[in-house]
């Protein structure tokens, strides 16, 4: 397996330090809003990459990503929603939970938020251990990072050392600070903030340390083997987390760094919900587009190039995948006839492209076209009457190899197994209907049937009540 290490930039040859299993770390969602697509073209393309790691490659995986649920985003929203900073991240952790079952996402080892205690704990000791090695200066009650004591700061992002690139997301803390390079670890707190006192000072965490402790404490680092995030994370949060990690414990942090290049809007603008032009997965949902197609989209550009949304290229991934799955089903409607030497040939060397595309630094555009040249074999051997039932096993067989991966023909079979309503709510219309009718209000009862009916619901009354089938 083959993955570019942005700590190199290059790529190099990849195998997991100890054991066969890998020990991935990956920065999660800030919790203050709903993820949106840019978001989830990260975690998608992450989560290819830890498919292939595991079904490619054959490793075991222990895989943590992280909630952010305390930063001043976190807590500025929570102040103006009025409620307690806990409940106000954990409707947006549900919500991330949600898009993510819904895009196939497969669950990881850990999911830790930094606020539980634990975590909270290891990084006030990672602040303690940065202290002892004289890392670090207080001011106004907050805890820096002097990062003029550690020379190699700056090899991730290619800092050279005095100058510092004006960064995606630079500290918005005004908080006092010896060097514009030095960043908070521990911030002090101002009244009605929530504030932790675990041996540092009462205050709570900076962003970056999140990260750090989280990391080591959960994968016995370090080093952990690979690190990975969005590309605005390089500089200053990732550059950072090396920092703190390296400053406190004398060893390298991570050995791969893996970073997704961003989603554009039109006209190149990035998604980000600070600009405020985002598109949530329910969004595109909504707009009546299926999350199978919505997946295929977010992963079929190669992950370190940008990608362009447009509803135009989700139509493409829709048309695609539709091809996919008509072939399928023809594959699956053969029954009989001899078995083709030709067709067990090619569909061997279509698995192995596929593999090997994969494992070079996951090149999902190159694996998607060894599918694709499959199907049209597949597809023009039907045609000859020269597939056997021995073949199609062979081809589904290949397909279920590819879809480990891609995680898409699942998710479709999935969509169009649930019924287009969500039962609970089409049982709370048909009550609702069963009201109307015993108020003797037919015009409602006959809205709520009728709106079902365009919904893809049939109702029928019965002598036992009222059933509901999918059109
Ligand atoms: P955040 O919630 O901002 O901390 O971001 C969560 C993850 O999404 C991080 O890995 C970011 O780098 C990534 N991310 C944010 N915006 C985009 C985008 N437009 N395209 C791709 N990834 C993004
Ligand atoms: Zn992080």
């Amino acid at each position: 397996m083959r993955l570019y290490n942005t700590l190199t930039r290059s790529v190099e040859e990849f195998a997991p330090s100890h054991g066969g299993t890998v020990r991935m770390y990956a920065c999660g969602l800030t919790v203050y809003a709903r993820g949106h697509i840019g978001n989830f073209r990260t975690f998608v393309c992450l989560d290819v990459l830890r498919r292939t790691l595991r079904h490619v490659a054959g490793h075991g995986m222990r895989q943590v990503v992280n909630f952010t649920d305390v930063d001043d985003k976190t807590i500025a929203g929570a102040r103006a929603a009025g409620v307690p900073l806990r409940e106000y991240t954990d409707r947006y952790i549900d919500a991330f939970r949600e898009d993510a079952v819904t895009l196939g996402l497969e669950a990881v080892e850990e999911s830790p938020r930094a606020t539980d205690g634990e975590n909270l704990q290891a990084m006030a000791d990672m602040i303690a251990a940065l202290e002892a090695r004289g890392h670090t200066y207080r001011s106004d009650g907050s805890v820096y990072f002097r990062i003029g004591t550690l020379p190699g700061y700056g090899k991730l992002a290619r800092l050279d050392h005095d100058g510092m690139r004006p960064g995606a997301r630079v500290d918005s803390d005004e908080y006092a600070k010896e060097d514009a390079r030095d960043f908070v670890l521990w911030k002090a707190t101002t009244p009605g903030e929530p504030s932790w006192d675990l041996g540092v000072g009462p205050g709570r965490p900076g962003w970056h340390i999140e990260c750090s402790a989280m990391a080591l404490r959960l994968l016995d680092g370090p080093p952990i083997d690979i690190h990975a995030g969005g590309v605005d994370l390089v500089f200053p949060h990732h550059e950072n987390e090396i920092a703190q990690a390296e400053g406190a414990t004398g060893q390298p942090f991570a050995r791969f760094w893996v970073h997704v290049e961003h989603l554009l809007l039109d006209r190149d603008v990035k998604m980000s919900k600070s600009l405020g032009n985002v598109f949530t997965v329910q969004d595109i949902l909504e707009r009546g587009h299926r999350a199978s197609a919505l997946r295929f989209v977010l992963l079929s550009t190669h992950y370190r190039k940008q990608l362009r949304f447009t509803w135009t290229s989700l139509a493409q991934a829709e048309e695609a995948l539709q091809r996919l799955m008509a072939c399928l089903a023809r594959v699956e409607s053969v029954s009989r006839g001899e078995p083709h030497d030709a067709i067990a040939e090619r569909v061997e060397s279509a698995r192995q492209a596929f593999a090997a595309r994969m494992a070079d630094d996951l090149n999902v555009p190159g694996a998607l076209g060894a599918v694709f040249e499959l199907v049209r074999d597949v597809n023009a051997a039907i045609d000859a009457g020269e597939l056997g039932a021995g073949d199609a096993a062979l081809v589904q067989d290949a397909f279920e190899a590819f879809d480990r991966v891609l995680g898409v023909i699942d998710l479709r079979r999935a969509e169009e197994a649930a019924p287009p309503v969500e039962v609970g709510e089409i049982d709370r219309l048909i009550a609702a209907r069963r009201e109307a009718r015993r108020r003797r209000d037919f015009a409602t009862a006959d809205r709520i049937r009728d709106e079902l009916d365009e919904r893809g619901i049939q109702l029928e009354d019965t002598s036992d009540g009222t059933r509901w089938r999918r059109k």
